[in-house]
């Protein structure tokens, strides 16, 4: 991978690129749509991800390619820099504009970049790109900024830069990342547990419904109303700041404080999801992956009777899932609606589940699926020490 990409840098830019970083794409394994009722999420970083190769310049410039899109640019060092329509370099731009409006000393830069992760489906290439020029450039210029610090700036550009409102665990994931570890995370503290995730015999299967996720803006916005609107009615007896602030003991208690069944019943898979994520948690630095598959398969569940952010397409894979004996547990993955789901699949019959779960799905909805075969990889760094760890 490395030598084609030097190859590729050499093509474009007539010299070798002095530095190569990788920052991965993440799933979230379990603890879906609780991020913004203070609960855990658990998401790992995947052996997918982006690739940066840069080379400093003496030309006061930036110069951006990328092997994944067509448009290429050359910025100014010192140009005020604005977000141009929907390029893609606005990431890599709003990340150097972090810098310098923080009074960071850039040099011009050459940069390739390329992604093999799926982009636009869900896994966080976004965050990826950001992250890995986020590293880069603390990293070439000695810039001082944490990790943390790299997260925080990195969704500060997806937020105010890029325009969409994205929570942190992305950024955190794709930084904080660990092979063989889940990072059981509170979104609004931030503190986090990486919890031994050896998956053993097994694989984690990303199926990329390639359905365009139309309704998820609307439809997230709408579910976190229903959560207000339930913790307000539980505010009436308890003395909470969030729904997860509750196990599912003391919400099946007062439960009927929430007249409506339907926010009842948002507010029921936001307690139990939370629940199940300290419960996966042991489960799988127990290595218990069958009790980790059973809580996959039951989280999907909740997501899709509950909660109502699945569809036809991630339940079809997860459907497939379940009548497949080398499959452990699978479930819909990110806000819904389309997206991709998971799968903890054996990875001896891998390629036999993938042929299997395409036919399947591509002869109920009509169109092929994307299936990938992942491990849990590591955060971003410079690519070698990444793949050597
Ligand atoms: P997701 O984060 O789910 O993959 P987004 O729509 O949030 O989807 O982000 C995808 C965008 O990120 C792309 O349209 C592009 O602008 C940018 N991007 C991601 N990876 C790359 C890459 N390798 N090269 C250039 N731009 C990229
Ligand atoms: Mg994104």
């Amino acid at each position: 991978m490395k030598a084609d990409l030097q190859q590729e840098f050499v093509k474009l830019y007539g010299k070798e690129a002095t530095d190569t970083y990788f920052s991965p794409g993440r799933v979230n394994l379990i603890g879906e749509h609780i991020d913004y009722n203070g609960g855990l999420v658990m998401p790992c970083a995947i052996t997918f991800g982006s690739y940066l190769l840069i080379s400093p310049n003496n030309d006061n410039v930036f110069r951006f390619k990328s092997l994944n899109f067509s448009e290429q640019a050359e910025v100014p060092l010192n140009a005020d820099h604005k977000k141009t329509g929907e390029v893609w370099y606005n990431y890599p731009v709003g990340v150097i504009a972090h810098f310098q409006n923080d009074g960071k000393d850039l040099q011009g830069l050459d940069m390739l970049f390329y992604g093999d992760i799926p982009i636009g489906s869900g896994l966080s290439s976004s965050a990826s790109i950001e992250v890995v020029t986020a590293f880069a450039l603390n990293d070439l210029f000695n810039a001082g900024y944490s990790k943390l610090d790299l997260v925080k700036l990195s969704q500060a550009v997806e937020n105010k830069f890029i325009g969409v409102n994205c929570g942190i665990m992305d950024q955190f994931a794709v930084a904080f990342g660990e092979k063989d570890k889940a990072l059981m995370l509170n979104c609004d503290t931030l503190e986090y547990q990486a919890v031994d995730s050896n998956l053993g015999d097994y694989l984690l299967a990303i199926i990329n419904t390639n359905k365009p996720r139309k309704l998820a803006e609307s439809k997230y916005n709408e579910r976190v109303q229903e959560c207000q609107t339930a913790l307000a009615a539980l505010k009436q007896e308890l003395d909470i700041n969030y729904l997860c602030d509750i196990d599912s003991e003391t919400f099946d208690k007062h439960k009927h404080l929430i007249t409506d069944a339907v926010v009842q019943g948002r507010a029921k898979h936001v307690v139990e999801e939370n629940d199940r994520v300290k419960l996966a948690a042991k489960a799988l630095s127990n290595n218990n992956l069958a009790e980790f598959g059973r809580l996959m398969y039951a989280s999907h569940q909740s997501l899709r009777d509950l909660y109502e952010v699945s569809g036809i397409e991630l339940d079809t894979v997860v459907d497939y899932a379940k009548t497949n004996p080398n499959v452990a547990g699978a479930r819909m993955t990110g806000a819904g609606f389309g997206g991709c789901a998971i799968a903890l699949v054996k990875k001896e019959s891998f390629d036999k589940f993938s042929e299997e779960v395409s036919a399947h799905y591509t002869s109920k909805i009509g169109y092929a699926p994307s299936v990938y075969a992942s491990l849990i990889g590591n955060g971003v760094g410079v690519l070698n020490e990444v793949v050597k760890s």
